[in-house]
């Protein structure tokens, strides 16, 4: 009998949410072994040396519709409620991002900027939005011209660097996280909840890990302790056969030996710098679609609402990623969910394992995604499916 009911690999969000359910609501024993140094995956965050609060891997702004979710966290941190607003530099301006009937008006000529927002207002409605490259379909020549200068300053460039590739080789699901709103609601995200925990995501993740029945191993890589025999499915644990659920939230290609070949990500390199004085910009995050490497500048400061005489901003620059890198971004294009779904068909023939997470689903989810996915993970696991 091992001294755990269930073995969780990878300590961010996701894992940590199926911990905390396991551990309070079935009361049963948890191992959770994660490879880096700390818990929380890539929303971990700490305070620097000159005591900002930053985040490692970039800086994240939690945000659902769902008032559980809301509800769920909650039970772990207050809120500090900031509402992420984000400024892109275009034309020597910075507008709005999402791209919204104020970026019009700061960047047109008064009647151009009139005729643009009421044709945008007559052909979508006022309070909906528009994928930039739908819009690049339309037959009248005024929004025409207005998707074409959105496309070529705000997203062209932008997604070159940030993924190497232009707009319409990607999902479109991509590109569709920030349309064209027909409004004048500068906010980045539209949703109800909206926050940064009030002392950190670590501090917050570390409170749903405070539980008896938890234990927690860092600096460990999965393999070092657990291994899956791909003939007959058994899992050894410390070298025993382990009879519990194992549940899986790092990369799905690594679990099974890359025998499909390797899942791409992208990666980022971010560059920190304390600057000696109150504020450094305007916005939580300013977007350079078109000027210098770096994608955006965030600083923290603006987003989690602390107060300090200095201010520290972080410069996000997209690079590739090899095997051994952070993976931050899966790729979604079509031969690599053709490969995933390889993967996601021989999962199907292990039943004492069940994945869940951005890197076990090789999905683009916002933070309130991971936690739904194993919410719902977890209820099914509760009622006997690993599905
Ligand atoms: P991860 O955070 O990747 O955690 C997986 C964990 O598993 C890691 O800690 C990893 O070390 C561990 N692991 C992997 N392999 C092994 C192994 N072999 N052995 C042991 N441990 C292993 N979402 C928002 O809602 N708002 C935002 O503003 C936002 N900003 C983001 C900015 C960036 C730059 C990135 C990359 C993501 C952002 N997200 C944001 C998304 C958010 O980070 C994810 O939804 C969330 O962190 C996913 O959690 P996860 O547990 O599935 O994955
Ligand atoms: N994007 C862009 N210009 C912008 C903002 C976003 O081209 O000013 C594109 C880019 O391809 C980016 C995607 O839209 O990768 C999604 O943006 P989001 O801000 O959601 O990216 P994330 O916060 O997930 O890195």
């Amino acid at each position: 009998m091992s001294m755990f009911d269930y073995v969780v690999v990878g300590a961010g969000l996701s894992g940590v949410v199926m911990a905390e359910r396991i551990a309070s609501q079935l009361k049963k024993r948890v191992l959770i072994i994660e490879r880096r140094e700390h818990v929380g995956g890539n929303t971990y965050d700490y305070y620097n040396e000159d005591g900002i609060l930053v985040s490692r891997y970039g800086p994240h702004i939690f945000h659902t519709k769902l008032k559980e979710i809301w509800e769920y966290l909650s039970q772990f941190t207050e809120w500090h409620h900031y509402q992420h607003k984000v400024l892109g530099h275009v034309d020597g301006n910075l507008v709005p991002i999402p791209f919204n009937l104020n970026s019009i008006k700061i960047l047109f000529p008064k009647p151009v900027a009139e005729k643009l927002s009421s044709k945008l207002i007559d052909f979508f409605g006022y309070g909906n939005k528009v994928h930039v490259l739908e819009l690049k379909e339309t037959k009248d020549e005024d929004l025409k011209f207005l998707a074409d200068f959105v496309y070529d300053k705000v997203f062209l460039n932008f997604t070159h660097k940030q993924w190497g590739l232009r707009p319409e080789e990607l999902d479109i699901s991509i590109t569709g996280r920030v349309p064209i709103y027909i409004s004048y609601d500068d906010r980045y995200f539209k949703d109800e909840f909206q926050g940064v925990p009030k002392f950190g995501y670590a501090r917050m993740i570390k409170n749903m890990l405070n539980h008896n029945n938890i234990k927690l191993m860092l600096n460990t890589d999965y393999r070092e302790v657990l291994t899956v025999n791909h003939l007959t499915k058994q899992i050894k644990l410390f070298g025993q056969p382990f009879e519990g659920k194992l549940i899986y939230t790092g990369k799905i290609d690594e679990l099974f030996d890359f025998c499909f070949g390797e899942l791409p990500y992208r990666g980022l390199e971010l560059k920190f710098e304390t600057v000696n004085r109150e504020f450094y910009q305007e916005a939580g995050t300013i977007h350079f679609p078109n000027e210098y490497e770096f994608t955006r500048v965030s600083e923290m400061k603006r987003i989690t609402g602390q107060k300090s005489g200095v201010t520290t901003i972080i410069r996000e620059f997209p690079k590739d990623c090899n095997r051994n890198d952070i993976p931050y971004y899966p790729i979604p294009q079509q031969e690599n969910i053709e490969k995933f779904n390889q993967y996601k068909e021989k999962a199907k023939n292990y039943p004492n394992i069940i994945l869940t997470g951005r890197l076990a689903d090789y999905k683009y989810y916002d933070m309130h995604a991971s936690i739904l996915m194993a919410l719902d993970k977890f209820k099914n696991l509760s009622k006997g499916s690993n599905l």
